[in-house]
């Protein structure tokens, strides 16, 4: 059985060789789903950066508190992104968004146990995808950041909820706005279903770029006031400034 089952992939990868998601290359491997040339083309995000936000340093030495959270609190504990957003992942995260591609997003998994930055997080009780109204649920089909986060952690999908942290207004799309107008558009957006359930749990928000940090520290403000003993951040993609 095992053997036909063997036989039968490799006569599928031969009938169907693997595709790269982005630019359509044949890559023959299964196990590394970009082609060389756009892989190539990745920014992963390295040391040093820091140690709160996440966001990087373009000088060398030690991960170090960036100028914004020195002098500011966050209401997360930690947020970490896996890549710098540049076309290549953009255009994964576009494929997945707006065209509901999804042959592409089985790279994210693959993706992320590339990367260092997963290390530094903590193990939590619950992950919570960064939800979307109910409107534009029903318009999308579906929520990217619950995708990614299943996508993401294949074997923790009792973890994965989505009936825990809710969007109440229908806000604005962030792109384009100022921080104080993101910070302003978001105000009271998001509420908290089951609120016994975070009572001195860790959480980990997932969402698909962190531009400034405005929406997952809305979320993360909830999750505190609900009784959650640390909140930390993930996602795919930082965009904006780097620190130097
Ligand atoms: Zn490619
Ligand atoms: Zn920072």
């Amino acid at each position: 059985m095992e053997k036909l089952r063997r036989i039968t992939k490799a006569g599928l990868c031969l009938l169907f060789p693997s595709a790269c998601p982005c630019c359509n290359a044949v890559t023959g491997d299964d196990l590394q789903p970009l082609c060389e040339v756009c892989f190539a083309q990745l920014k992963f995000i390295k040391s040093p950066y820091c140690s709160c936000c996440g966001r990087t340093f373009s000088s060398g030495g030690e991960n170090h508190l960036c100028g914004v959270c020195l002098t500011s609190s966050w209401a997360f504990d930690r947020a970490r992104c896996l890549f710098f957003y540049e076309k290549i992942i953009a255009k994964l995260i576009h494929d997945l968004k707006y065209s509901g591609k999804t042959q592409g997003i089985s790279t994210f998994k693959w993706l992320s146990e590339q990367s260092n930055v997963l290390g530094d997080l903590d193990v939590p009780d619950f992950i919570l995808p960064v939800p979307l109204h109910i409107k534009r649920l029903r318009k999308r089909g579906f929520n990217q950041a619950l995708v990614l986060a299943k996508l993401l952690f294949p074997n923790e999908k009792r973890k994965i909820r989505h009936n825990i942290l809710l969007r109440r207004t229908d806000t604005q799309a962030q792109a384009g706005l100022s921080g104080v107008e993101r910070r302003e558009n978001l105000k009271n957006a998001f509420v908290i279903d089951r609120v016994s359930e975070l009572i001195g749990k860790k959480v980990l928000i997932l969402d698909d770029v962190f531009t400034t940090g405005s929406t997952v520290n809305e979320c993360a403000k909830v999750l505190k006031a609900a009784g959650c003993t640390k909140v930390e951040v993930l996602t795919i993609c930082l965009s904006g400034k780097i620190f130097s």
